[in-house]
């Protein structure tokens, strides 16, 4: 009895050597009796997981693989079915049905997976390991006036509402013999708004990470954003900026040092 190409796809992926393969492999087989006759003979699947039935999705190949488009569609729904769940994806399939809504209809249905992917995205903050990222740059400089960096683009997620907030951030430190690398400043931010956060305790930690590295005389940090939990749900006026700022160390104790950093940054009052 000749088996149809679909069937056989099915039988291949629900073997369990294939769906419990972890990472990227190849499975081939070969022989005709594996395939209905006349069609391919030989099939090769690159990587389960992120099965790429795209590169045969074209008539031409298609039609070397013997595979007509309902073939396809079966043979995308079984490598769908043995692929590993996403946790996070499946409850967003979840969130997305209790709030009303059918996840399976055709815009909605990728729909928790991108989610989770950008939710990944934006929390990456978590797995990061700060030595690493700033990477041993810091230099000896006998420098010791106040370094700026102004308007560094920021977006968090606000953890109470799992919504943005976006806007700028300032940061200024008081080099003591030690500077860091400009450019590892935003990164550092960035380290600490990919997590879920809440503006004020974003604005510490940044101070105090810098303060614990570079060991400056002082560091100031200033960050202005808007709260789209704010914004959007009309618990506010649509143009305020909540500000927050952290002075450590002689930004702190000196007047003077808190007030020249303040211009700089805002322009003089
Ligand atoms: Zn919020």
């Amino acid at each position: 009895m000749q088996r149809p190409f679909a069937e056989l796809a099915v039988s291949l992926f629900a073997e369990p050597a294939l769906s419990k393969a972890k990472g990227p492999f190849e499975a081939e087989r070969t022989g005709s009796e594996r395939f209905a006759s006349g069609r391919a003979n030989r099939l090769r699947i690159t990587g389960i997981h992120g099965v790429n039935f795209l590169s045969i999705r074209n008539a031409n190949r298609m039609g070397r693989y013997g595979m007509d488009q309902k073939d396809l569609e079966l043979l995308e729904k079984s490598a769908a079915a043995v692929r590993p769940k996403d946790p996070t994806e499946e409850y967003f399939r979840e969130i997305i049905r209790s709030l009303g809504e059918d996840p399976t209809r055709q815009g909605l249905d990728r729909t928790p997976r991108r989610v989770a992917k950008s939710l990944r995205y934006l929390t990456s903050g978590y797995h990061q390991d700060l030595d690493k990222v700033l990477n041993g740059a810091l230099f000896d400089v006998a420098y010791d006036e106040m370094v700026i960096v102004k308007d560094i683009e920021i977006f968090s997620l606000c953890e109470h509402h799992l919504l943005p907030f976006f806007g700028r951030c300032h940061v200024a430190y008081i080099p003591d013999k030690k500077v860091i690398g400009l450019s590892k400043i935003p990164r550092l931010v960035d380290v600490f708004a990919h997590r879920l956060q809440v503006q004020e305790r974003l604005t510490r930690q940044i101070a105090e990470t810098l303060m614990e590295k570079i060991r400056p005389h002082g560091v100031a940090v200033v960050i202005e954003a808007r709260h789209l939990c704010m914004i959007m749900r009309g618990v506010e006026k649509q143009n305020s900026v909540a500000m927050t700022s952290a002075m450590l160390g002689v930004f702190r104790d000196e007047h003077r040092t808190r007030e020249e950093f303040l211009t700089l940054v805002h322009g003089p009052r």
